[in-house]
Formats: C-alpha cells, sequence, structure tokens
C-alpha cells in the first residue's frame, strides 16, 4: 500500500511526522511488515532520532551546518550546495518494522522530516508491506 502525505515546511527543520506514518499504518490494516518512509526531495530527507528533547533537533541542525559550511568553491549554481550534502547526510528514507499493527520505534524515537532549504511545500511516501 503507497500513501502520499504532504507538507509545508519550516526553513532548515526537523519536522516530526510520527503521527503521521502511525495513523497510515492504522489505516492499512498491517498488523506485521514494514513500513519504508521516503523523501523525494534533493535537499530535503528523513531520519529518526530523539523526539523527546527538542535541544537534540537544535544540536543536529546547529552540527550539520559546522560539518557542512558554505563555500566560494561551490558550483552548483542554485546556490544550495550545503542543503543538497546535508539531505545527502541524513539520506531519502527509513524502514520501520511493524509489528502488532504498531511502529516498532524505540521510546525516545521519531521519525523526521528534514528540511534544508527555504520553507517549501514537500511531501513524502509511506510504503507499508504486509509479511
Ligand atoms: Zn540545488
Amino acid at each position: 500500500m503507497l500513501f502520499e502525505k504532504k507538507l509545508t515546511t519550516p526553513k532548515e527543520s526537523f519536522v516530526d511526522i510520527t503521527p503521521q506514518v502511525r495513523e497510515l499504518v492504522t489505516k492499512s490494516g498491517v498488523t506485521d511488515g514494514v513500513a519504508v518512509v521516503y523523501c523525494p526531495h534533493t535537499t530535503a530527507g528523513i531520519t529518526i532520532n530523539e523526539n523527546a528533547d527538542p535541544d537534540v533537533v537544535h544540536d543536529l541542525l546547529l552540527c550539520l551546518s559546522k560539518a557542512f559550511p558554505e563555500s566560494v568553491e561551490f558550483r552548483h549554481s542554485e546556490g544550495n550546495s550545503t542543503a543538497h550534502m546535508k539531505a545527502s547526510a541524513m539520506g531519502s528514507s527509513a524502514t520501520i518494522i511493524i509489528e502488532n499493527g504498531k511502529l516498532l520505534l524505540g521510546t525516545w524515537q521519531g521519525v523526521y522530516f528534514c528540511e534544508f532549504d527555504p520553507p517549501h511545500n514537500r511531501k513524502f511516501f509511506v510504503k507499508i508491506i504486509q509479511n
């Protein structure tokens, strides 16, 4: 089963999409399987990380900016090379096990849509596969 969800992202942000993914798992009726959350954009990504303390997201964004600083040597004419690098660092998808109709996430884990560009209208896909 394939679902498409739309969202409007704030600039350089991690949007917690765990509730939407949980809702789709329930809607699918799948009790044992996997959910693949996929981002079809080149300057945004998907990651799983802590969703209890919002400072973790702050620190992740801070460290990504330090790891991928702007450079006058970049050639990409759109001027957002660091957004492309951060997106590749996070990856485009996450696969989550579904057990007894629920996402098998750790207590502190959440699924994030990671925006590395200015605010955008974006989308992500969730493919839910029954075992
Ligand atoms: Zn670009």
